[in-house]
């Protein structure tokens, strides 16, 4: 198997976001995006026979209003170094402006195999305005392969995806394979409270409690506020978790609190609710909603 790390690369609009949807499909697993504070950031994993495709980020490479200035340019290029492959996203529509020059050079100077991803190829019209294009960029850089593709009808990703498995490493997969579901940082979110509860509560509290994130408010940028609910089948069992005087409760707060904080890198204020919901381990549709299958 092939399994490898891909940086998509591009300035906003290009599809970025469509493409990756587009290429991961039903297979999508998103990671959180603030799992990786380093220099990628994963955005999408993509599982196959073939082997593992990791898709990132490179936070640095996408500004570049103004001046990219000499910092950002490193941190652009310390990231491109650490992937396998590196797809440049540009509009197939137009010729490479300031910006598209200013990442090609990054790419450039990374040293990685790049791969120029031209989309939106269905409002190409008629066919052969592709050409100067393609020339334009051609003489900016020396590609390993220039590839028009549409993220929105899908044409060209089957090539695409081939381009990349031919450029990874013999590798098996990073990542479980079967980790197919969305892991959200709500569900990082709600893990971390449940943890928190079983390192303290491990014998009394059975594995019937569930925790659900009521609001993740981000919109305060020195501040995630996050409230959840901690649901559990029996009176008894909410009088565990909250403890005497709430001195339990106040204990997994601070806990989980601390945790979230160094993960999401921010300062968190976080609520916790206890709920009972009798028997709803038992109940199809109380363990769908708690995520469970
Ligand atoms: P990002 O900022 O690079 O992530 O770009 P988005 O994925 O958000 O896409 C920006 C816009 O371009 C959206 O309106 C998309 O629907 C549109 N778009 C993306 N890919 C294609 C494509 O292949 N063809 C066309 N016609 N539009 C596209
Ligand atoms: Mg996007």
């Amino acid at each position: 198997m092939h399994s490898g790390y891909v940086a998509l690369v591009g300035r906003p609009n290009v599809g970025k976001s469509t493409l990756m949807n587009a290429l991961i499909g039903e297979k999508i697993s998103i990671v959180s995006s603030r799992a990786q504070t380093t220099r990628n950031r994963i955005s999408g994993i993509y599982t196959e026979d073939r082997g593992q495709i990791v898709f990132v980020d490179t936070p640095g490479i996408h500004r570049g209003e103004g001046n990219l200035n000499r910092y950002m340019v490193e941190t652009a290029l310390a990231s491109l170094k650490d992937v396998d492959v590196v797809a440049v996203l540009v509009e197939a529509t137009r010729e490479p402006g300031d910006q598209e020059h200013r990442i090609v050079e990054a790419v450039k100077a990374s040293g990685r195999p790049a791969i120029l991803v031209l989309n939106k190829v269905d409002v190409v019209k008629p066919a052969d305005r592709l050409l100067p294009v393609l020339d334009a960029y051609s003489r900016l850089a020396d590609f390993d392969e220039m590839i028009p593709v549409s993220a929105l009808t899908g044409e060209g990703l089957d090539r695409l995806r081939e381009l990349f498995y031919a450029r990874l490493p013999e590798h098996p997969p990073f990542f479980p394979p079967d980790q197919l579901t969305e892991v959200t940082e709500r569900f990082i979110a709600a893990e971390t409270i449940r943890e928190k509860i079983f390192e303290l509560l491990r014998q009394e509290i059975p594995y019937s409690t569930a925790v659900e994130i009521e609001s993740f408010d981000e919109s305060d940028p020195a501040m995630l506020r996050i409230a959840a609910v901690v649901v559990v089948e029996r009176e008894g069992q909410k009088g565990i978790i909250i403890g005497k005087g709430g001195g339990m409760m106040k204990e997994i707060g601070t806990r989980a609190r601390h945790e979230l904080e160094k993960f999401f890198a921010t300062r968190v204020f976080l609520e916790i609710f206890v709920k009972v919901i009798p028997n709803w381990s038992k109940n199809p549709a109380e363990l769908r909603r708690f995520g469970y299958e």
